[in-house]
């Protein structure tokens, strides 16, 4: 087959580890940065164009699209939908995902343990918000934020409140979510290909970080997650119609919590934890479903 990874970077561990992988099932790759692509359309016919080049002849799509840039990512990836090509993650299940309150909504309605989070449109009541989620401390989190960045903990009320104060007062849209203590600065991460996780890792911040992002100088360890976390992985995918994705959970006392689920999760924490072959999962993937 003909596999063409969208990427930015070919040289990133996730996007060269795609090629390598498709590679070795003797698949043709090529890599393209979709930031650069012009899409054309006209009537029953569309067309991408790279550096002038027409893109044709494509079995699948893996898309890796970046955050900042899921606009017109996800716009090439419903081009080479309208083309027929098979994609690892539909346009609309990418937008989905990258709208955190969305995919809450989708995944609370789908019987899944959320931590209690509130939304609003910037309201100026921080009393009732801190209330409706049981006090401080509590977490603050940035809508568009990524990597552990723009993710507060406010320890007491006070703190709390001058936070949404300051983010309200610059337009910054948050969710206000309630603080997992027994976490103790650690979650899980649950890589899901086709409705089975296919690895599994524990992610724990620095001392006294309550945060436990990598970037932030956490560090991972492989885990056998319990039928109940692999049961919430499984449906988180499967409710947000994720082919492949990282769920992120928090084990809480009333079982796993899910906090974000990614729809471009990075193979190199997983792969490296784990040894497992998660980027040959993706392409097997892609040989059942294609
Ligand atoms: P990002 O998308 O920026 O990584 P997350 O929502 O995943 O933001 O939060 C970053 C980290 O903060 C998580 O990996 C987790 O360790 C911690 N965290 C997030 N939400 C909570 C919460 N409600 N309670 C306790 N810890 C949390
Ligand atoms: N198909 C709908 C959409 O993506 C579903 C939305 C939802 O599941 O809430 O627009």
């Amino acid at each position: 087959m003909k596999i063409v990874i969208l990427s930015r970077n070919p040289s990133l561990y996730s996007t060269s580890r795609l090629v390598e992988a498709a590679e070795a099932r003797g698949h043709e790759t090529r890599v393209i940065n979709h930031t650069k692509c012009n899409i054309l359309i006209e009537k029953k016919n569309p067309q991408i164009f790279y550096n002038g080049e027409e893109i044709k002849d494509v079995d699948a799509i893996i898309p890796r699209i970046g955050a900042s840039v899921t606009f017109y990512g996800t716009a090439v990836v419903r081009q080479f939908e309208m083309m027929n090509v098979f994609t690892t993650v539909d346009s609309q299940s990418l937008v989905r995902s990258r709208d955190k309150l969305r995919s809450f909504q989708v995944l609370s309605r789908a019987g899944l343990g959320l931590p209690k989070t509130v939304f609003t449109n910037y309201s100026r009541d921080v009393e009732s918000i801190i209330e409706q989620v049981g006090g401080a401390p509590l977490i603050i989190k940035l809508l568009e934020g990524t990597q552990g960045l723009g993710v507060v903990l406010a320890e007491t009320r006070k703190a709390a409140s001058s936070v949404l104060e300051a983010f309200n007062g610059l337009k910054a849209r948050v969710i206000v979510q309630e603080f997992i203590s027994e976490a103790k600065g650690a979650d899980i991460r649950a890589f899901v290909v086709d409705g089975r996780v296919v690895g599994a890792i524990k992610r724990q911040g620095k001392q006294g970080e309550f945060r436990s992002n990598l970037h932030r100088g956490g560090t991972a360890e492989v885990i056998e997650l319990s039928r109940e976390e692999e049961i919430a992985a499984v449906r988180a995918a499967r409710s947000l119609k994720l082919g492949v994705a990282g769920v992120d959970m928090l084990q809480s006392e009333r079982g796993p919590l899910i906090i974000e689920v990614n729809s471009s999760p990075g193979l190199e924490g997983i792969e490296k934890a784990t040894g497992k072959d998660v980027a040959g999962e993706i392409i097997k993937f892609i040989e059942t479903n294609s």
